[in-house]
């Protein structure tokens, strides 16, 4: 045996489970072809540590990922957990300290249409030209969503957006890295025209940009960006945004393609560690029907072994394997188009693990 990893599984809620099954047929099959070795532990994250534990982030759980090279996770949240107090709820409760406690401050989120899947998309072919492939870099665990006071005093509430110069230089060279890799372009998103810690973020961005002569950098007011981005999505290669602005463009951005269902996502920090999830919920409106898309969860799987254990060679090979299945047709219903064959949850997978 080669490479060993150690990967902390959270299943989460909804179908979280069931397309976390079809990841894991998927890694049993890479551990195979590619002769390395991953030990896999799953924990309860979201809802079901809530029912289980009394929490939705349990110190068990935390301690798994912090002690793991890896964390694969499905999503968490649903209507049975939606009339807690808000501070006890899934995702205020669980995603938000995740992320903040292994210091996840870079959240990628690649948007791509396959060739295959571009009538899937709401947008017309002459505007998509044949395909799409963005990347959105979001800040997450700064920014609004974190920023303090935030205070509710009856008929007043108050949320404050902060951001320090090392923490927009973080993310911004994770942005400009990626581009080097890709297409060589920045797009840096704020709304300096309004908001004085943006004009801070477009400052430290025009500066940093120096560093990295090979890469263009515009900048844009996210109002006119959101715009943009069903006007031209293909104007953009790597999109960078503050935490707000990412989780909206970064949505939008996923609508493009079609599907919540075909895209996956990576936190990372520091180092090697990330955490990797697909971009949509837990989709309670279609839990438990066999129906949901695996292929964000499989991609997400993907994205672990280019970016947390350095084989790009394997997500190219999971890459090839989803474009095969399409290639020959089948879809899952959320992405179904006339002349195409459906599938449901696991036989995707299955085809998918197979085409390896
Ligand atoms: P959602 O992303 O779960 O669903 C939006 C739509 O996309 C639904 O119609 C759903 O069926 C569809 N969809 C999503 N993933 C799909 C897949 N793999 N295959 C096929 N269709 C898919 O968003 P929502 O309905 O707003 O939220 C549902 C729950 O998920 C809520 O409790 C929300 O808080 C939670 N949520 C969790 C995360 C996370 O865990 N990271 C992210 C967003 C929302």
């Amino acid at each position: 045996m080669g490479d060993k990893y150690s990967i902390a599984v959270l299943p989460g809620d909804g179908i979280g489970p069931e397309v976390m099954a079809e990841a894991l047929k998927v890694l049993e099959k890479i551990e195979e072809s590619f002769k390395i070795e991953c030990s896999t532990t799953e924990a309860d994250f979201g809802g079901i540590a809530i029912d289980n534990h009394g929490e939705a982030l349990p110190d068990s759980t935390l301690d798994l990922c912090k002690n793991s090279d890896a964390v694969l996770l499905g999503s968490i949240g649903g209507p049975k957990w939606e009339n807690l107090p808000p501070e006890q709820q899934p995702e205020r409760a669980g995603l938000l300290p995740i992320r903040k406690e292994l210091g996840l401050f870079a959240n990628l989120r690649p948007a791509i249409i396959f060739p295959q899947l571009t009538a899937a998309s709401p947008l017309k072919d002459e505007i998509l030209k044949g395909g799409m492939d963005l990347l959105v870099v979001r800040e997450l665990t700064g920014g609004i969503y974190f920023g303090s006071p935030k205070v509710r005093e009856g008929d007043k509430a108050l949320d404050t957006l902060v951001y320090t110069k090392p923490e927009i230089e973080r993310i911004a060279h994770v942005a400009f890295k990626a581009a080097e890799q890709r297409q060589g372009k920045v797009t840096s998103i704020d709304k300096a025209n309004v908001l004085t810690s943006m004009v801070l973020w477009r400052e430290v961005v025009t500066e940093l940009a120096k560093e990295y002569p090979e890469v263009e950098v515009n900048h844009m007011y996210v109002d006119n960006g959101a715009m943009q981005l069903v006007r031209n999505p293909n104007q953009f290669d790597v999109i960078l945004c503050g935490n707000m602005f990412g989780d909206i463009l970064s949505d939008e951005a996923s609508m493009i393609t079609g599907s919540l269902g075909m895209l996956p996502s990576a936190s990372l920090g520091e180092g090697n560690f990330g955490l990797y999830e697909p971009s949509g919920g837990s989709a309670p409106d279609i839990a438990g029907k066999g129906i949901a898309n695996p292929i964000a969860q499989i991609l997400s799987l993907g994205m672990m072994f280019k970016h947390s254990f350095n084989r790009k060679d394997i997500y190219d090979a999971v890459f090839q394997s989803i474009s095969g299945v399409l290639e020959a047709g089948y879809r899952t219903k959320d992405i179904y188009t006339p002349d195409c064959t459906v599938v449901g949850t696991s036989e995707m997978g299955t085809m998918i693990t197979e085409k390896l």
